[in-house]
C-alpha cells in the first residue's frame, strides 16, 4: 500500500465516523418525524446541546466516558457502536473499490442499510423514506455506473421483492411490506449479486433466529424484525457479492 492509499483509507474511515454520528441522529429522529439537520446533536435524557468538543465520532463517547456532561445520564453504547461500524464498513468499500465512483455509491447504500436496520430493530418499521428514494436513486447510479446491463438490475429488483411478496403471501405475517420495498432497493442496486444477499440474509436469518430462541431471549411465535438481515446480507454484498457469486457459478454451475 502506497502513502496515498494509507491517507486515503484513514480518510474513509473519518468520513465513515463523520456519517455514522449522523445516521445516530436519522436513526433516532426519522420514525419520529422530527428534522434531521437541526437542531444539532442533543442529549436524549436532559435535551442539552453536545459540545462541539465532545461531538467526535467514538472519541467524544469515550471523553465523556458514556455519560452526558450536564446531566450525568448513561449514554447508549450504540452512538459510539453506529459510528465504529460505519467508519469499518466505509474503510472496507475503499479497500474493495479503492478511488472510483462506486465507491461513494456503495457508501449510500451502506448507510442506508444501517439506518433501516436500527429502525427496524426498534420500531419493527422499515421507513418509505429510505428505501422508496433508495430504490429509485439505487437505479439510477446502478444504470449511469454500468449502463450495459441496466436490465440486469430492474430483474434484480423486480426479482428479489417479487420473491419476497411471494413467502409474505404464503407464510402471513412473516415479510412485511417493508421487506418487500427493502429487497427492491436491494437488487436495484446489486444486481445479480442480491442473490448473494437473500442467501446470506436467510441463512444468518436462520441461525440467529434459533439463536434467539434457544436463549430464551424470543419465543417461536414471536415476530422476529427481518430488515436487520437484509441489511447484514444487503452489506456482504456489496462488498464481497461479485466474487462469491463468480465463485459459485465456477465451482458448481
Ligand atoms: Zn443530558
Amino acid at each position: 500500500m502506497s502513502g496515498l492509499d494509507l491517507y486515503l483509507a484513514a480518510c474513509s474511515m473519518l468520513a465513515g465516523g463523520v456519517v455514522g454520528s449522523f445516521l445516530n441522529v436519522v436513526i433516532h429522529r426519522l420514525p419520529m418525524k422530527q428534522s434531521i439537520v437541526s437542531p444539532g446533536s442533543r442529549c436524549p435524557e436532559c435535551g442539552h446541546g453536545i459540545r462541539r468538543r465532545h461531538n467526535i465520532p467514538v472519541l467524544g463517547w469515550l471523553m465523556l466516558k458514556g455519560r452526558c456532561h450536564d446531566c450525568d445520564a448513561a449514554i447508549s453504547l450504540r452512538y459510539p457502536g453506529v459510528e465504529a461500524l460505519t467508519a469499518l464498513l466505509f474503510l472496507a468499500s475503499f479497500l474493495v473499490y479503492g478511488v472510483q465512483p462506486r465507491t461513494p455509491f456503495v457508501w449510500t447504500f451502506l448507510a442506508a442499510l444501517i439506518v433501516v436496520a436500527f429502525i427496524d430493530i426498534d420500531h419493527r418499521i422499515i421507513p418509505n423514506k429510505i428505501v422508496v428514494p433508495g430504490s429509485v436513486i439505487g437505479f439510477g447510479a446502478s444504470v449511469a455506473l454500468d449502463p450495459a446491463r441496466w436490465w440486469q438490475y430492474l430483474v434484480a429488483g423486480l426479482g428479489a421483492s417479487g420473491f419476497l411478496l411471494l413467502l409474505g403471501m404464503i407464510w402471513r405475517g412473516g415479510m412485511g411490506m417493508g421487506d418487500v420495498k427493502m429487497a427492491l432497493m436491494m437488487g436495484c442496486v446489486l444486481g445479480s449479486s442480491v442473490i448473494v444477499a437473500l442467501f446470506a440474509s436467510f441463512l444468518i436469518g436462520g441461525i440467529g433466529g434459533a439463536l434467539l430462541i434457544a436463549t430464551g431471549l424470543r419465543g417461536r411465535r414471536d415476530r422476529v424484525p427481518f430488515g436487520p438481515y437484509l441489511s447484514i446480507g444487503g452489506g456482504f454484498a456489496a462488498l464481497a457479492g461479485a466474487p462469491v457469486l463468480e465463485w459459485y457459478v465456477r465451482s458448481f454451475l
